[in-house]
C-alpha cells in the first residue's frame, strides 16, 4: 500500500521515530512541527491520512483536527490522534474533533501500521466513491440520492462473539445507541448466524474458554458468502503472535483489553463505513440511473459509464501519482458457442463469465461490458506486477469449471487477458487502453487462455 503520511509533533525526536518507521514500511512521510505548519502541509501537498500529535503550542492537536475537519477540500482527510497513554478524555474530545482513530504513546509498530492501514483503506474508498459522483455528474445524471456520507458508519449491525458475559455486556453498552448487537457464545453457532443475517461487523474475542476465536476469522475469510465481513479481534496486552496471526489471516483491525470506549468505537466506525462504501461501489447501482450506465445483459457498467470514468481516474492518477491498471479479457472463440448451441446459450454464458469477472474485483475496481465478449476491469491503486496477477486469477476462474447450458450441457470456456498500467504523465484515456488492447491480440496469438502485460 502506498500513501502519504502527513506526521505532526512539536517535539522533532518523536517525528523522527515515527517517520523512520513509517518509511521502513514504504510509506511517504511528510512532516510538520505545529498546528499551522500542519494546516499548510495539507493546503498545498495531496495527504492520504494525518498522524497529530495532541499536546502542541499555539493551536493544539484537537483544534488542528476541527480546522482540518471544517475545510470541504481536506475534511475527508483521516486523522489519527496521538494521545498519551493513560488519557481517556482525550479520546473524548479526540473523537469530537472528528479524530478517525487513536495511538497511544510510546506508539507501538504493530498498532502504527494496523491504524495507518485501515484508515487509509478507507480513504482509498472514499476518494473512488467521490471519483464516482463526478462521473455520474459529467454524464449528467444524479448521484447517489441514499448515500449519507457523514451516517456511513453509524446503525451497524454487530456480530460480538464473547462468551464472557460481564465483557460481552461492556462492549454492547458502548455501543448502544449507534449500533445493534447480537451475541454469541459459541464460534460454530455464531458462523451459522453470519450465514443468515448480514452483519457489517464481525469482533472476536481471543480468549474464549472453549474454541479458538481464531479459527473462526479463518473459516469466515474462507467462505465466499461473508469473506468480506470486517473482522475486529480483541486482544490481551501482550498478546503479540496471536494478534500478528489474525492479521497476517486477513483480521481487520484489533482492541486491546481493557477496551477503550472511544476507540473501541473509532474502529468500528471506519471498519463499518469502509464495508457499506466497498458493498455500494461493488453491487448497489441506483435503480434510476441504473440504464443509462449498464449493461441489460449483465448488470456491469457499460461502455460509456466506462470510458467516462477512465478519463476521470486518468486525470487523478497523474495528479496524485497512484497507480492505475487497466484489465480487457475477451471470451475465446464465442462465436463458436453461438454458432453450435445457439444465441441464448452464447448469452448464459455471458451472464455467468459476468458472474465470475464481477466475483474476482474489489469494492473500488470498476467491472464493465464493453459490448459482445469483451469486458474490462479498472483498478485503481493498482500496479502492473498486481494487475497480472489479478488477470491469471481471473483467467483461471473462468478455466476452471465449465459453463452450466440451460439443456443440462456443459461447456468448456476460455479467455484471453491484456493488462496495461499508467504511464504517467503521457497515457490518455486511449493510450491506455490501446495498450492493454495490444496485449490482449498478443495473448490470442500465443493461442489464446492467456493473459499479456503490455510491457511499455
Ligand atoms: P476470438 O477468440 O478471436 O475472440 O474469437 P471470437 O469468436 O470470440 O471473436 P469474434 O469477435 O469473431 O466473435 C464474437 C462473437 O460474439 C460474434 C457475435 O455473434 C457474438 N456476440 C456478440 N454479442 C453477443 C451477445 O450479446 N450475445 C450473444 N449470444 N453473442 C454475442
Ligand atoms: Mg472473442
Ligand atoms: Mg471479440
Amino acid at each position: 500500500m502506498t500513501a502519504r503520511v502527513l506526521v505532526v509533533d512539536d517535539i522533532a525526536a518523536n517525528v523522527k521515530l515515527l517517520e523512520a518507521r513509517l518509511t521502513a514500511e514504504y510509506f511517504e512521510v511528510l512532516t510538520a512541527y505545529s498546528g499551522h505548519e500542519a494546516l499548510e502541509v495539507l493546503a498545498r501537498e495531496r495527504v492520504d491520512v494525518v498522524l497529530l500529535d495532541v499536546m502542541m503550542p499555539g493551536i493544539d492537536g484537537f483544534e488542528t483536527a476541527r480546522r482540518i475537519k471544517s475545510n470541504p477540500r481536506t475534511q475527508h482527510v483521516p486523522i489519527i490522534m496521538v494521545t498519551a497513554l493513560d488519557q481517556a478524555s482525550d479520546r473524548v474530545i479526540g473523537l469530537e474533533a472528528g479524530a478517525d482513530d487513536f495511538l497511544r504513546k510510546p506508539v507501538d509498530d504493530v498498532a502504527l501500521i494496523t491504524r495507518v492501514k485501515n484508515v487509509v483503506r478507507l480513504k482509498v474508498l472514499n476518494d473512488e466513491m467521490m471519483a464516482r459522483a463526478s462521473t455520474s455528474q459529467q454524464m449528467g445524471i444524479a448521484a447517489s440520492p441514499h448515500l449519507n456520507w457523514a451516517e456511513a458508519g453509524n446503525d451497524g449491525r454487530i456480530l460480538l462473539v464473547e462468551d464472557h458475559p460481564r465483557a460481552a455486556q461492556r462492549i454492547v453498552e458502548a455501543l448502544r445507541g449507534t449500533h445493534k448487537v447480537d451475541v454469541e457464545a459459541n464460534p460454530q453457532a455464531a458462523l451459522l448466524r453470519a450465514g443468515d443475517i448480514p452483519y457489517d461487523l464481525l469482533i472476536v474475542s481471543l480468549a474464549l474458554q472453549d474454541a479458538d476465536g481464531l479459527r473462526l476469522c479463518s473459516q469466515v475469510r474462507s467462505l465466499d458468502r461473508i469473506r468480506h465481513m470486517p473482522i475486529i479481534i480483541l486482544v490481551e496486552e501482550g498478546e503479540q503472535a496471536r494478534l500478528l496471526r489474525g492479521l497476517d489471516m486477513g483480521v481487520n483491525d484489533y482492541l486491546t483489553r481493557p477496551v477503550d470506549k472511544n476507540e473501541l468505537a473509532a474502529r468500528v466506525r471506519t471498519q463499518i463505513t469502509r464495508k457499506r462504501y466497498s458493498d455500494i461501489l461493488r453491487n448497489r447501482i441506483e435503480e434510476s440511473v441504473e440504464m443509462a450506465i449498464t449493461d441489460g445483459l449483465t448488470g456491469l457498467y457499460n461502455r460509456r459509464y466506462m470510458e467516462t470514468h477512465l478519463a476521470t481516474l486518468i486525470t487523478q492518477a497523474h495528479d496524485t501519482g497512484r497507480p492505475l491498471s487497466l484489465l480487457i479479457a475477451d471470451i475465446d472463440h464465442f462465436k463458436r458457442v453461438n454458432d453450435t448451441h445457439g444465441h441464448d446459450a452464447g448469452d448464459a454464458v455471458l451472464r455467468e463469465f459476468a458472474v465470475r469477472f464481477r466475483r474476482n474485483t474489489r469494492g473500488i475496481d470498476l467491472a464493465c461490458r464493453l459490448g459482445g465478449e469483451e469486458f474490462v476491469v479498472i483498478m485503481p491503486e493498482t500496479d502492473l506486477r498486481r494487475a497480472y496477477q489479478i488477470g491469471e486469477r481471473l483467467r483461471a476462474t473462468i478455466a476452471a469449471e465449465t459453463f452450466a447450458l440451460t439443456n443440462g450441457g456443459d461447456l468448456r470456456v476460455t479467455a484471453s487477458v491484456g493488462v496495461a498500467a499508467v504511464n504517467f504523465d503521457t497515457d490518455s484515456p486511449t493510450s491506455l487502453y490501446k495498450r492493454a488492447d495490444t496485449a490482449l491480440y498478443a495473448a490470442k496469438r500465443d493461442g489464446r487462455n492467456r493473459v499479456i502485460a503490455d510491457a511499455a
